[in-house]
């Protein structure tokens, strides 16, 4: 029998709706090129949801997101909402859902394809043929903990907190030897052990699960050592999983390797397999309407939402791999490109990728 999966679609404001308007259309080719159907729900979040409901979170878009298998979302925010106060900023809805829907599991691939070498700020050499995941813990340390602010003899004193409890370690380091088994079966775990309490927690959780995923290599690493690799030689990472700050900074350092955030999918996960996934870049209203943006990121998004919340992973697979294809035939976007004159707008590059997926299949068959 068919399967349906329900998927919430949040596309938010910017080209949000034009990025993911192309991966809806992908996964609608998905439908006939596998026995499966999807369901789509959409919701409003962000800007748009503060000019239709007068707050960046309705109630009903989290009752929408919950009821469904995944969320695919597009972007938030731009000028016209910059100067809001807190409570009517979209990035607070972005936050709020993230919270809403127990989302702890951030993974961050960066990876990239030969014929994009050559744009990395990093050598050529260096850079060709990376293929990485950073999944970085995002409910707790740093920025979870405590936070003071105090004067004492000495004048103003600032402290933030640094709290993890051991199964929120646990539960997303066995998250990362999951996604490791489904990569390449080698996990880096990063740490500053050498100093912080929290980290050393951390690390006896890492010990005592290696045992657990014995088809997985793993081994620790300290940060500071960990980003400098990053940029000596990033070819030798696979899966990196890591606390809440480091993470942010090492996936914001990995996806630079990379030389277009048009490129970039993620996903933030909950227990069990439900998950949102959203490109890496924002809404660039510097672009939105005028129908040039790139729509690979939210494509690759919507990838890692069949293979981590439906297991459709030959589709993921295979979508993947189309869109390497295109990219690597010469069809590109214009921030992928130096040669603006042959930049292809974002209908045409989505359905680059659908030809693409169609002649991939049709290979296999
Ligand atoms: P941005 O990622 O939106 O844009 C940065 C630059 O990259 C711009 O020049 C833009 O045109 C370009 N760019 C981004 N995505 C592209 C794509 N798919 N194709 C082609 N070019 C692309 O970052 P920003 O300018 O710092 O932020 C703009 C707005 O987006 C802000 O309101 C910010 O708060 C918001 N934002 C939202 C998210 C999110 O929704 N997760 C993330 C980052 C920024």
């Amino acid at each position: 029998m068919t399967k349906t999966f329900k998927v919430a679609v949040l596309p938010g404001d910017g080209i949000g709706p034009e990025v993911v308007e192309e991966a809806i259309n992908v996964l609608g080719v998905i439908e006939e090129l596998e026995d499966v159907k999807f369901s789509f729900e959409y919701g409003r979040l962000g800007g748009c949801a503060i000019d239709e409901d007068g707050t960046p979170l309705p109630e009903q878009t989290v009752e929408i997101c919950k009821a469904a298998d995944a969320v695919l979302l597009g972007a938030v925010g731009g000028p016209k909402w910059d100067n809001n106060p807190g409570h009517l900023r979209p990035e607070t809805g972005l936050l709020g859902i993230r919270k809403a829907l127990g989302l702890y599991a951030n993974l961050r691939p960066a990876f990239v394809l030969d014929c994009m070498a050559a744009d990395s700020s990093l050598k050529e050499e260096v850079v060709k043929g990376v293929d990485l995941m950073v999944i970085r813990e995002l409910t707790g340390g740093l920025y979870f903990g405590e936070k003071k602010r105090y004067e004492d003899e000495q004048g103003e004193v600032a402290s933030d907190e640094m709290i993890y409890h051991e199964y929120e370690v646990e539960r997303i380091v066995r998250r990362a030897f999951e996604v490791a088994r489904l990569r390449n079966k080698e996990l880096v775990s990063v740490d500053k052990a050498n100093v912080l309490e929290s980290s050393r927690l951390w690390r006896k959780v890492v010990d005592r699960l290696i045992p657990e995923y014995p088809d997985v290599e793993c081994r620790h690493q300290l940060v500071d050592s960990c980003a400098m690799e990053l940029i000596r030689n990033p070819k030798q990472f696979d899966t990196m999983v890591t606390e809440n700050m480091f993470g942010d900074i090492l996936s914001d350092e990995a996806s630079m390797l990379t030389g277009s955030i048009g490129m970039l999918p993620s996903a933030s996960l909950a227990d069990g397999n439900f998950g949102l996934y959203e490109p890496v870049h924002g809404s660039a209203p510097d672009i939105a309407g005028k129908g040039i943006a790139n729509p690979s990121a939210t494509i690759l998004s919507a990838g890692m939402l069949m293979k981590y919340s439906l297991g459709l992973e030959r589709a993921a697979n295979n979508l993947e791999k189309a869109v390497h294809n295109v990219i690597n035939s010469g069809v590109r976007t214009g921030d992928i490109t130096k040669n603006r004159e042959e930049a292809v707008g974002t209908k045409a590059m989505s359905g680059a990728i659908i030809n693409e997926l169609r002649k991939v299949y049709a290979e296999q068959a």
